[in-house]
């Protein structure tokens, strides 16, 4: 008889023993009882023989494994930094059983179509039964034949959704490959010859990087290995696909993402059995166990979507993705126009090697000016560019950041955002006292009667939203066409698809919208963006807020001068900003250089790694009191711990929030630790209402 340990997802972080006459290899599935119901467990090693009885395994799965040893390396680390039992990591290898489909065989020459907006963008439309069925095949199956979808549904449904703009239908045939240009040529050159460093390409969008990646995927699938290409966004798998296809005819290209059916299993199949040579997916695919992975690319690398936030466990997949190359001894490249803080650091330091391509070859680069406002909604600058805009008969596209839960307090003459004096994060208003918190730490004061930079006793809470906007921008211009585009105003397919109509048809002259509208979107005829509040993001109580509004604000900006020459007027109240600066000159370099300072004296990342423990409860009393047994079972540990604070969102889905930060020296030995206190036997209380995040990204 052999002894084995179990891992199940979902139960204790110690795996079970159980008994099995015959041997097993280490990462198969097996079916096991716990109390007296059959579970999917992983086998995870050999036990010796345990001095109490045990149940026997029910039922071996695989026969031989498809976790090999570095795979198995992999998922024991993970769990471990991520704090979740081992078979949590592994149910993510697999695709979920229940899917048994029919073969979507892999793309060959011919028409192809598939799904053009994104998911989130799809929920918001209204369709008719037979457009259902087709939108929920294509989600299904990604990108499919034409001819099959022409004789499975409605050829007018489909009409339907191609004129929509839904669907896209793409003829793939040749192949299309380009001539790289030497800077091009010389990036690839330089990671080729040094695989065991950590690559980032920077550089703006359209600026070649893909075409870059692509070469170097060539001449390591030319070697006979795999490639893993990693995407923010399922939709934009199968526009990738396409383009992957068109490059590589002689090769087979997989498609993976939580978002597919029954073609989930079988690319899956084909991944692991060594079928494909390239596999495109989102985060999910990271844990795929392919063999013989010659090359890892992470495009978009600063999209939040690779972060797993509201399920366990909450990973990343970026750094997922980095040890996996690790081990796997194979090229690591990331890509991005606006790469994370924390990337790039490792870039400076030497860690990873960076390269940058700077041509351009799409498009020209608008013009940007700031303008500080005070008080009023419109700077004299900006009214005056709108009319020149609209009297040359181009479009104006004014942005309104979309009001957040929190609302920031600032300084109406210097444009000071009030922030905690521990954290250095803005901290919020919080209208039932009239007080301003820290989230992190829980610190709390009065409203504040002057500012503490310049002394001026205007302060102001909040931003304006879209309907405002909307309002005053039709008393100053009574005559011009003008259109809102929020979620309230567009809600269903007709909507959306009028408006879009409307604005390609110049029916408006000037449009007010808020990020809903700048994703993916082309007007050609823009000739202006305004930004009407660029200080809203920044008052957002998260230490990443001036990243996420560079990142916002650059890609606004690129919504101007797509046809016509175009120009950007942002309006704050404070231009000195230095995130502001570097929007305005369009220097990544130089935010990066203000931002790392700031990170460096306040200690975050990646100068301290951080974890998050959220207490929850029905009951407020209840959040509070576990959230101080934990604080006090961990004083001790090897970090510093800021609050217990109120959630930024303090009452989610009728449970109370509290929370606490912890700022890390070493990571590892922060999990360690944490892992032995924070158990039931040790605190005595029910783990399920509290939440460990490691590497948090919202607060
Ligand atoms: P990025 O990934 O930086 O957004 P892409 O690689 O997608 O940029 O390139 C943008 C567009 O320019 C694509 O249509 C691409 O095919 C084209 N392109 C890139 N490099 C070249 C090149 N050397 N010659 C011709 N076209 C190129
Ligand atoms: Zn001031
Ligand atoms: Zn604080």
């Amino acid at each position: 008889m052999n002894y084995f340990y179990v891992g199940i997802s979902k139960y204790p972080i110690q795996s079970l023993v159980y008994s099995y006459d015959g041997e097993i290899e280490e990462g198969a599935r097996v079916f096991v009882d716990i109390r007296g119901r059959k579970r999917l467990g992983y086998v995870i090693g050999k036990a010796e023989r345990p001095e109490f009885n045990v149940k026997s395994i029910l039922e071996v799965i695989d026969k031989t494994s498809y976790i090999d040893e570095k795979m198995m390396l992999l998922i024991k680390e993970s769990a471990f930094k991520y704090m979740v039992p081992i078979g949590e990591v592994m149910d993510l290898c697999f695709p979920p059983f229940k899917f048994k489909g029919k073969s979507v065989k892999s793309v060959e020459a011919g028409k192809y179509i598939s799904l053009k907006i994104s998911l989130s963008d799809l929920l918001k439309f209204k369709f008719t039964a037979e457009e259902t069925r087709i939108v929920e095949f294509l989600l299904e199956n990604g990108i499919v034949e034409y001819n099959y979808i022409s004789r499975n549904f409605s050829k007018n449904a489909m009409k339907s959704l191609l004129d929509k703009g839904i669907v896209i239908l793409t003829n793939i045939s040749g192949q299309q490959i380009v001539n790289l240009t030497p800077v091009q040529k010389e990036v690839v050159m330089s990671i080729i010859s040094n695989p065991y460093k950590p690559h980032l390409i920077h550089g703006i969008t359209g600026s070649g990087k893909t075409e870059i990646y692509f070469e170097i995927a060539d001449k390591v699938v030319q070697n006979g290995k795999k490639v893993l290409i990693l995407v923010p966004e399922i939709i934009l798998t199968p526009q990738l696909m396409v383009r992957t296809r068109k490059r590589f005819p002689n090769a087979k290209v997989g498609m993976y993402h939580s978002g597919l059916g029954s073609s989930r299993k079988i690319e899956w199949d084909e991944a692991v059995n060594g079928n494909l040579d390239i596999l495109l997916g989102t985060r999910s695919a990271v844990w795929v166990p392919i063999k013989n992975i010659g090359l890892i690319v992470v495009d978009e690398e600063q999209d939040e979507s690779y972060k797993q936030y509201a399920m366990r466990p909450y990973y990343n997949a970026v750094d997922v993705a980095k040890r996996r190359a690790e081990i796997e001894g194979a090229i690591f490249v990331l890509s991005s126009a606006t790469p994370r803080i924390e990337t790039y650091y490792r870039c400076m330091t030497g860690s990873y090697q960076l390269h940058k391509v700077v041509e351009r070859t799409v498009g020209e680069i608008p013009e940007i000016t700031v303008v500080k406002t005070g008080g009023a909604i419109f700077s004299n600058v900006l009214i005056s560019r709108i009319e020149q805009v609209i009297k040359k008969g181009n479009q104006v596209f004014l942005f309104v950041p979309k009001k957040g839960f929190a609302s920031r307090v600032q300084c109406e003459d210097c444009g000071y955002i009030f922030k905690c004096p521990n954290c250095d994060v803005p901290m919020t208003y919080h209208k039932i006292d009239g007080t301003l918190k820290c989230h992190y730490c829980g610190h709390i004061e009065p409203f504040p009667s002057t500012c503490p930079v310049c002394g001026s006793a205007r302060i102001k809470r909040g931003g304006v939203g879209t309907e405002r906007v909307e309002h005053e921008i039709s008393k100053l211009f009574p005559g011009a066409r003008i259109k809102r585009m929020d979620r309230e105003e567009v809600k269903d397919i007709e909507s959306v698809e009028s408006t879009l109509d409307g604005i390609s048809k110049r029916e408006y002259d000037i449009v007010v919208g808020t990020k809903m509208i700048t994703k993916g979107l082309d007007f050609p005829s823009i000739g202006l963006v305004g930004v009407i509040d660029a200080d809203h993001s920044l008052g957002i109580p998260d230490f990443r807020s001036n990243e996420r509004t560079f990142q916002l604000l650059s890609q606004v900006s690129g919504r101007a001068g797509r046809g016509v020459k175009g120009e950007v007027v942002i309006q704050t109240m404070d231009p000195a900003n230095p995130t502001i600066k570097a929007v305005e000159k369009q220097d990544y370099e130089a935010f990066y250089l203000s931002e790392i300072e700031r990170r460096r004296v306040s200690g975050y990342p990646p100068f301290k790694e951080l974890i998050l423990i959220t207490s929850e409860s029905t009951s407020e009393k209840e959040a509070f009191k576990n959230i101080e047994k934990v604080r006090s079972a961990i004083a001790n540990g090897p970090f510093e711990v800021l609050g217990p604070a109120e959630s930024p969102i303090f009452k989610l889905m009728s449970k109370y929030r509290y929370q606490l930060l912890l700022k890390c020296d070493d990571i590892n030995e922060s999990v360690d630790y944490l892992s032995k206190v924070i158990r039931e036997d040790v605190i005595g209380f029910d783990p399920v209402n509290l939440k460990v995040d490691v590497g948090p990204y919202t607060f």
